[in-house]
């Protein structure tokens, strides 16, 4: 093992190398599956190179969509295609499931485990392309988690679904006024995109799609608070737009809370203080985190093995293309990436991606010394309810149903696989022409019966994923 090694002396076998080149081509080992890898992969797929997908997931995330799955619009299946599904007709790509726990720059190695499989196993590299985006940031106070979920995966959707519609089902036993009131109170952290899409989907629940279905509650008496620290809703939209959705936001009920930080978290409250210094503490029995990214954890075995800089969200920081100094074989794209403040967006991902990819077949093809990265940003879309978006494409600023088809169409394009799209569209109609909610099965384990389930570890023993937080639920009751 060579300079730059990270994986553990005391590992009890080595890893298996799982070895794959039909062709014995230039290898590209491309970490991640969601945008950023994906979309490198398949803009490899005319070039001569062997490519792996190693994903810690079997499946492609469409981030964006999670609060539909999370508020029983949309099903996971419609936005989490499998990759290897997506990647079958490219026959010089292959998928494996893994997370990459360790890499060793100078055998240009990167060690993998698989849930379910005690034995690591490894892959050889030529070019690398890490695109292991990013998760749920606490800002210091990782004991939230249990009780105020992120939205990050799957698994985040579905956790934050069974919450949400059972504590409408748990309100209608409650005797006690403040019991009930304790039930139907939602807290929302974080005024970005995904706070305002969460809190806007709460309140249509409460207010048009669960009306008339329970006897001794009145849906439309839920609290939903949305809190930030900042000073405004969606701040990246600029200040007329931020505007205009707040007053949105008020029309549907929604209590913001601005310059409000979230001091304290626990089954039963959420504990906030205001710019004056007050402290509240709110009866909440749902609470969900949109606030804070840090760099998903393979960042900081990166940056060990490589010296690579990070920002303070433990993101790497890259040469203007898109690679790590000293290693102009280990490309690092998306999320997971700091280069010129870029935001942490899907079209950054894509992007980055895209270029990494041009990268290596130029550079196959013997042109060095190519262009930087440049990004294209095409604008920012959020849904506020149904019918009513918030848009800023190039110059044109809009809000209302005219945003609200933009997002509908920008959405469906960039849904992977003909079969998601249609069932989406099919989905949509459901909720947004009619009220239903076709998405609102939760099965008892997924409430009730989460184990925890070991997170996969690094060579020093130390989780590299979140999954360590999936403890059985303890709402207070
Ligand atoms: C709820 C939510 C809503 C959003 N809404 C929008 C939006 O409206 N518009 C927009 O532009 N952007 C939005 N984003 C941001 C956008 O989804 C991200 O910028 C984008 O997904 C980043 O792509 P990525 O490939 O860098 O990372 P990701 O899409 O996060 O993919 C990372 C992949 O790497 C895998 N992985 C992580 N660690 C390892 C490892 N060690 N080994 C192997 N695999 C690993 C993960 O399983 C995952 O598949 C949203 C994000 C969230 C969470």
């Amino acid at each position: 093992m060579g300079n730059g090694a990270r994986m553990d002396a005391n590992e009890p076998a080595a890893p298996t190398p799982l070895a794959w080149a039909p062709n014995a081509r230039h290898r590209v080992l491309i970490i991640g599956s969601g945008f950023g890898g994906l979309f490198a992969a398949k803009a490899l797929r005319r070039a001569e190179v062997d490519v792996t997908v190693l994903g810690g997931t079997p499946h492609h995330l469409f981030q964006p969509l999670l609060y539909q799955v999370a508020t029983g619009i949309l099903s996971q299946g419609e936005i989490a295609p499998a990759t290897r599904e997506i990647l079958r007709r490219q026959r010089n790509a292959r998928v494996l499931l893994g997370t990459a726990v360790g890499i060793d720059t100078a055998a240009r190695r990167v060690t993998a485990r698989a849930p379910g499989r005690t034995a690591p196993y490894s892959i050889g590299y030529d070019s690398l392309i890490v695109a292991t985006g990013a998760s749920q940031s606490y800002f210091g106070h990782p004991e939230f988690a249990a009780h105020a979920p992120g939205l990050k995966s799957i698994d985040d959707a579905l956790d934050l679904r069974g919450r949400i519609f059972g504590a409408f089902e748990l309100a209608e036993l409650e005797e006690d006024p403040a019991a009930r009131a304790r039930r139907l109170t939602f807290v929302v952290v974080g005024a970005g995109a995904t706070g305002v899409e969460m809190a806007g989907q709460i309140a249509e629940l409460a207010h048009r799609s669960l009306r008339g279905e329970y006897r001794r509650i009145d849906p439309r008496s839920a609290r939903i608070i949305l809190v930030d620290g900042g000073d405004a809703v969606l701040p990246a939209f600029g200040d007329s737009l931020s505007a205009r959705t707040a007053r949105k936001l008020d029309d549907l009920g929604i209590e913001v809370r601005l310059k409000t930080m979230v001091t304290d978290v626990d089954a039963r409250s959420v504990t906030l203080k205001h710019a004056d210094g007050s402290e509240e503490r709110v009866e909440s029995m749902v609470k969900v985190w949109a606030a804070g990214v840090a760099a998903s954890s393979f960042a900081a075995e990166l940056a060990a093995a490589t010296g690579a800089p990070t920002d303070r969200s433990g993101r790497i920081q890259v040469l203007p293309d898109c690679t790590i100094p000293g290693h102009p074989e280990i490309f690092v794209v998306g999320d997971v990436m700091a280069l010129d403040q870029l935001p942490g967006v899907a079209q950054v991902a894509i992007q980055s991606g895209q270029y990494a990819a041009s990268q290596i077949t130029a550079r196959l093809q013997g042109h060095e010394g190519r262009p930087a990265f440049k990004y294209h940003d095409k604008g920012s879309l959020a849904t506020v309810a149904r019918f009513s978006a918030v848009a800023h494409v190039g110059p044109i600023k809009a809000t209302g149903l005219l945003a609200w088809l933009l997002w509908l169409f920008v959405h469906l394009l960039y849904l992977v696989g003909f079969e998601q799209r249609v069932t989406t569209l099919f989905h949509w109609a459901v909720s947004f022409a009619g009220r239903g909610r076709a998405e609102r099965a939760v099965t008892a384990r997924q409430v009730f019966g989460k184990n925890p389930v070991p997170a996969p570890t690094n060579t020093t023993g130390t989780p590299v994923a979140a999954a360590g937080r999936y403890t059985p639920r303890d709402d207070g009751a």
